[in-house]
């Protein structure tokens, strides 16, 4: 049998990576559902490749283009938010990638898990945002939650057969990003083009940017406490520039282990759809010959004050961790609008903790209104202050 996949956010870094798996592996999955926010274009092209049920465009200035590119085929086309939250509950999907970028995830994850599909969860802003109530209706549901992260896929990799033995704590690997060992007189007047060259990983713009801010690792930290149920003092952060090793679990007894492998996102996505088997692949493998050094180093906090805000948040509970995804979605965007600069982007992210409105014990109604409002005053702070 087949599995049956729904990818959310198919022309995106990892959804592309998850069509070539489908394209490697054509008598184990099939794309059953595809959906872009506006790169029309691409998604009609995946469509004509993958022959999908339905596809979705979000965008729906993009509709009439592809419903006439798609007509004389027998692909559904749907458009809007709505129809991207609806179509995962479709009875021909077995399993739901989830590669959209940033809070614009977080209805249709909801709604896939509502409708018992498991799920492979690579939109991590989700789980920043509304971790509890996603991982209370996954048991409810008797839905698995198989991470796509290569950190997250590499402790749960290290947990196959230890899921009854207690941890002690996780180590989470960070490449660095492209400014590591760098102060922040160095980082005062840096460009997007510099903070857009990742060293080892190329990604879509918000997770590159976030990835050489740190709040990419900030956000896997609140990630890793969801997926592993553990508390803020277990999770460890240990920059590793080469990225081989993809995370580590320590546990009750000191023993640790770790996942290697090269830094390529399509292991992880493969493992999340083929689990538990591992499938034969052709990717390229880690030469020990050439790899002589694996080093670690503790994160520079005081450069990269993302992580240490990330932590605060975790730590404060509530809705804190939504406020500190919605104020830095919109950081990002004005940095890579060429409105504030790089280290405005946690300045600006540590204003808003302290202004938007604090909720100690938020329901699902209350992670978009905080959402929103958080939006809404990080645009008018970036704006007053930074025209
Ligand atoms: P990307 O920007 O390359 O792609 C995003 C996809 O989501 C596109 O298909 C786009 O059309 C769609 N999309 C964007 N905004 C949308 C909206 N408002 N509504 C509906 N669809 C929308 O992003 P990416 O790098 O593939 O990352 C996707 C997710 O996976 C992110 O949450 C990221 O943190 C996570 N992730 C990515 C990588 C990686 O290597 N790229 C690694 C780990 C985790
Ligand atoms: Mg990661």
């Amino acid at each position: 049998m087949k599995k049956r996949i729904a990818i959310l956010g198919s022309t995106g870094s990892i959804g592309t990576q998850a069509l070539e798996i489908i394209r490697d592996f054509p008598e184990k999955f099939s794309a059953e559902i595809l959906t872009a926010d506006s790169n029309a274009s691409l998604l009609i092209e995946q469509a004509l490749e993958f022959m999908p049920d339905s596809v979705v465009i979000t965008n729906d200035n993009f509709y009439p283009q592809v419903k006439s590119a798609l007509e004389k085929h027998d692909i559904k086309v749907f458009a809007g938010n709505e129809s991207l939250e609806q179509i995962v509950e479709s009875g021909n999907v077995d399993m739901v990638l989830t590669a959209i970028v940033g809070f614009a995830g977080l209805r249709p994850t909801l709604n896939a898990i509502r409708h018992k599909k498991p799920l492979a969860l690579a939109n991590k802003e989700t789980l920043v945002v509304a971790g509890d109530i996603i991982t209370r209706i996954a048991k409810e549901e008797g839905v698995n939650i198989f991470p796509v992260d290569s950190e997250h896929s590499a402790i749960f990799q290290c947990l196959a057969g230890e899921f009854h033995n207690p941890l002690e704590k996780i180590i989470l690997t960070a490449s660095g990003g492209p400014f590591r060992g760098k102060d922040r007189a160095a980082l005062a007047e840096t460009t997007k083009a510099e903070a857009l060259q990742h060293p080892n990983w190329v990604m879509g713009n918000k997770i590159t940017i976030d990835s050489a801010t740190m709040m990419n690792k900030g956000l896997e930290v609140i990630e890793a406490r969801w997926l592993f149920n553990l508390k803020p003092e277990q999770i460890e952060v240990l920059v590793h520039p080469q990225s081989i090793v993809h995370s580590m679990v320590q546990f009750a007894d000191g023993s640790v282990k770790a996942q290697l492998g090269l830094p390529d996102m399509r292991l992880p996505i493969l493992y999340a759809f083929g689990y538990p088997a591992r499938l034969k692949t052709n990717f390229p493998r880690l030469d020990w010959q050439k790899t002589r050094e694996l080093t670690f180093e503790t994160p520079d906090t005081d450069t990269f004050r993302n992580l240490a805000l990330a932590y605060e948040a975790l730590k404060l509970g509530g809705n804190m961790p939504c406020i500190l995804n919605a104020a830095n979605e919109i950081a990002v965007s004005a940095f890579l609008n060429d409105t504030i600069r790089f280290l405005d982007i946690a300045v600006v992210i540590e204003q808003i903790m302290q202004k938007a409105s604090f909720i100690k014990n938020p329901l699902l109604e209350d992670y978009f209104m905080s959402d929103q409002e958080t939006r809404k005053i990080t645009e008018e702070i970036i704006k007053n202050k930074y025209k």
